[in-house]
């Protein structure tokens, strides 16, 4: 049997006194897509840190059966996007050789071997024509299809996502979500940080919702629905379902970061 992608086992998560969320206990299989929601703050990124071994949690978490460890070549990150231009000086091709692991492929990275995988992935996430260009001088969504290339590399068996969404247009948006759920079928499951449920909506097993203090995981139906979301924000909220999409009203929230999950006019085409 496969062990699961992901296993949190009683994880529990405090800065000092504060405790972000604690019992969480899940296990995600391979190929699984769980959109991971809630507003700032609620330990979202912290989570992604604690499984790329780059926190500490209580509980434990293991990684295609394994105990975490930074480094873990079953993991795929795609990090949050920061607009930092020095920090891209390098091509995208370099990008995405940085994440092949120089050990599965002998001494000497940049061998033929490298090379070709290293095409293989850009024409696979559709960026082979700008390849050879500095990465500060590409679109947002460009940039983010080589993070993804790199994050895909070793066929992880599991890619972490922190806001893979952020400031792209909904045409680069549903590439960007085609392309991470596309890894599902070679059994890469994902947990995909989102301020913007709807866009991954068509692909989403599972929503994990952190509210400070606690959370709710279940399927979309199980989570985005008034009397779910009014207790763990402890606040009326409203779910509204329209069509295929999905529209969360409250006066907490609308005021909070989940007002993006509110219609976006341009959306709606
Ligand atoms: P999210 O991704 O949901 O916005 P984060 O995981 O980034 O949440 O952070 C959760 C909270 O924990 C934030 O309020 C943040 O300031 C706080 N925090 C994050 N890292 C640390 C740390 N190393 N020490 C203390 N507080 C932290």
């Amino acid at each position: 049997m496969t062990a699961p992608a992901l296993e949190l086992t009683d994880a529990a998560l405090a800065y000092g006194d504060r405790v972000l969320w604690s019992g969480l206990n899940l296990s995600v299989e391979p190929g699984e897509f769980i959109a991971v929601l809630g507003p700032n703050g609620s330990g979202k990124t912290s989570l992604l840190r604690a499984i790329l071994g780059l926190q500490h949690i209580s509980g434990t978490v293991r990684v295609a059966g394994e105990p975490v460890h930074q480094g873990n070549e079953h993991v795929g990150y795609v990090p949050q996007h920061r607009s930092s231009a020095s920090a891209f000086a390098i091509r995208g091709r370099d990008l995405v050789r940085l994440g092949i692991d120089g050990n599965h492929w002998g001494p000497g990275r940049r061998n033929a071997a490298v090379e070709s995988r290293v095409d293989e992935l850009l024409e696979q996430v559709g960026a082979s024509s700008y390849a050879d260009v500095p990465m500060s001088l590409l679109s947002g969504g460009e940039q983010q299809r080589l993070r993804i290339a790199q994050a895909i590399a070793n066929r992880p068996a599991l890619l972490l996502c922190d806001e893979p969404l952020v400031s792209l247009d909904i045409p680069h948006q549903q590439a960007v979500v085609q392309l991470i759920s596309d890894q599902g079928r070679n059994g890469t499951a994902t947990l995909f940080i989102t301020h913007e449920l709807n866009p991954v909506l068509p692909y989403c097993d599972r929503v994990l919702y952190l509210v400070e203090g606690s959370f709710q995981l279940g399927t979309v139906d199980e989570v985005m629905n008034d009397e779910t979301l009014s207790r763990l924000y402890g606040a009326p909220i409203e779910v509204i379902r329209r069509g295929d999409r999905i529209v969360v009203l409250g006066t907490d929230v609308a005021a909070g970061d989940t007002h993006h999950q509110h219609c976006h006019p341009g959306e709606e085409h």
